[in-house]
């Protein structure tokens, strides 16, 4: 009762002390104030040189600044549809473009090219790069300060040739959105991190094509021993969840379709194990597990029940011994907290996440909210943690977008800017269902609620036409839906571009 009264409290915001634009009382961090300036100028690098550089807090009468770390789902889907006739829109991330994640595994094997599932920030939000106070910063975000309204950043020069040293800056927020998403987890285990590729981004999808392919060349090089032909084409996938058994799905495909075809001298060599400590795809409909698991079956994937205990750059030992050689591994065994939001001073809900409240508030912070797979229910608010999924972080960038637009045109859009206003209903997630797909045009179409909850459920040809048509309409833009449809089209007509560029 009492716990309910505080959050409705919250809901509201109160009327105490509108300091007004910038940061609040004291002094103000920056020299560089109320005009902001490119962290990537001359002058900012001097400035780096002495202490500061960076973005000011805003200034009476200029458009409040909403500063979003992260360009996944929830990100793009906040800046998408902010106001940008009343915010100014800074987004830091280490990558300017989004991915559509649900067809990442269809790029490793060229079914889909890469640039299919990749959308540009400045096409989501075209403000950060023709609006004069928004902007998109190629940068990582390392601290916050809550108290001072600012965050410190880092630019991404990571891969590059020559590249310069990442310098830092800082940017003064209005109001802050914590959108940067999860980590892959390895529990630990030995060398994961060093011989295994994450299949989370695009240039790891870059890079697991390239690395098949170089297998597939390598292995056909006259006398090569049987045994290591063998480890070169054994592709190992760990972790039975959705995109563990898409990957699987989509190499096996690739196997029977093109590498029969296109690399005849090995194609008996080369095989898929998956590696599961549990049951695959535990999160769907037992009939439809079951079917799962005779069509990987079927598709030629070897399934093993096993803990993997050490990974080693040409092997990985599962936990009763056995040795298992690979060519290629990916490790697909889910998300947790990652290192940067475990260092952040807020309270963390259940599983380390940043913990939010109904409204989807850091209640520590002033103006600090967080949203999807970084972001986590307090265990006080009664609520379960939801999903690390798209359509959760998804719904919560939209979500956020209406309450953060609500509260400007209500004037309480600057810091520390405590208006009156009524925060309207808490965000509230309705699961729609889950759908994989398992290759040889078959996928799983779960419609439950829950786990435990009735509901439909499909499996075969009609459920991998409607995950088809589903992400077809999902994709972000036009562009890229055009690019989709026209290289299944190519892949349908012609198989999968197998040249290693
Ligand atoms: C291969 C794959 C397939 C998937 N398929 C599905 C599916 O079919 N259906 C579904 O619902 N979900 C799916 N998911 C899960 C879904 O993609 C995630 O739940 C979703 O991406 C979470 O969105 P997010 O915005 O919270 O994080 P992300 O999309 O991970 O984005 C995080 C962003 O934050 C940035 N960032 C990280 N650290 C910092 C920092 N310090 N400072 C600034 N920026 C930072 C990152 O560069 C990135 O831009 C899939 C995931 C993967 C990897």
């Amino acid at each position: 009762m009492a716990l309910t009264s505080m959050l409705r409290s919250l809901s509201r915001l109160s009327r105490r002390g509108c300091a007004g634009p910038g940061p609040g009382p004291g002094p103000s961090p920056f020299r560089h104030h109320r005009y902001p300036y490119s962290p990537f100028s001359t002058a900012a690098a001097d400035a780096v040189e002495r202490g500061f550089a960076g973005l000011g807090p805003t200034a009476k009468g200029e458009k409040a600044r909403v500063v979003v770390l992260g360009t996944g789902w929830a990100g793009s889907r906040l800046m998408k549809d902010l106001d940008t006739s009343g915010y100014e829109v800074v987004c830091v991330s280490p990558r300017n473009h989004m991915v559509f994640t649900p067809l990442l595994a269809s790029t490793c094997v060229g079914t889909l090219e890469f640039r299919s599932v990749a959308e540009p920030l400045a096409r989501i939000q075209p403000a950060v790069s023709n609006s004069p106070g928004s902007y998109f910063l190629l940068a990582r975000c390392t601290a916050v300060d809550p108290d001072a309204h600012t965050i410190d950043c880092e630019t991404v020069t990571e891969g590059e040739k020559d590249a310069l040293k990442p310098s830092k800056f800082k940017v003064a927020y209005d109001k802050l959105v914590f959108a940067c998403g999860a980590e892959a987890s390895t529990f630990g285990i030995r060398g994961v991190t060093d011989h295994a590729i994450f299949l989370r981004e695009v240039h790891h999808a870059q890079e697991i094509r390239r690395k098949l392919l170089l297998n597939l060349m390598l292995s056909d090089i006259p006398g090569i021993s049987e045994e290591e032909r063998r480890r070169l084409l054994h592709c190992v996938v760990v972790g039975g969840g959705p995109t563990g058994v898409e990957f699987s799905g989509e190499l096996s495909d690739f196997i029977i379709r093109d590498v029969k075809q296109r690399y005849s001298h090995v194609k008996d060599y080369i095989h898929v194990t998956l590696i599961e400590a549990n049951e695959i795809l535990s999160s769907f409909d037992v009939r439809l597990r079951q079917y799962a698991t005779n069509q990987l079956i079927k598709s030629g994937v070897r399934l093993v029940q096993g803990i993997v205990k050490d990974v080693q750059p040409n092997k990985l030992i599962l936990d009763n011994g056995e040795e298992v050689p690979f060519g290629l591994l990916v490790w697909s065994t889910g998300v947790g907290a990652s290192s940067f939001v475990k260092s952040l001073p807020f309270p963390k809900s259940p599983g380390g996440r940043i913990g939010v409240d109904e409204w989807l508030r850091v209640p520590s912070a002033r103006d600090v909210f967080a949203i999807g797979d970084c972001s986590g229910f307090l265990e006080e608010t009664g609520k379960d943690i939801l999903p690390a999924l798209a359509q959760v972080a998804e719904r919560q960038g939209k979500y956020l977008a209406h309450l953060l637009n609500h509260v400007m045109k209500a004037g309480g859009g600057h810091a520390n800017c405590e208006i009156d206003v009524d925060l309207g209903p808490a965000f509230v997630y309705k699961h729609l269902g889950s759908m994989a797909t398992v290759g040889r045009y078959k996928a799983l179409v779960d419609l439950r609620q829950s786990k435990e909850s009735k509901g439909i459920s499909l499996a075969g040809f009609v459920s991998w036409f409607i995950w088809r048509s589903a992400y077809l309409t999902r994709v972000i833009s036009w562009r890229n839906r055009l690019y989709v449809a026209i290289n299944w089209l190519t892949t349908l007509l012609f198989g999968r571009d197998i040249s290693r560029i």
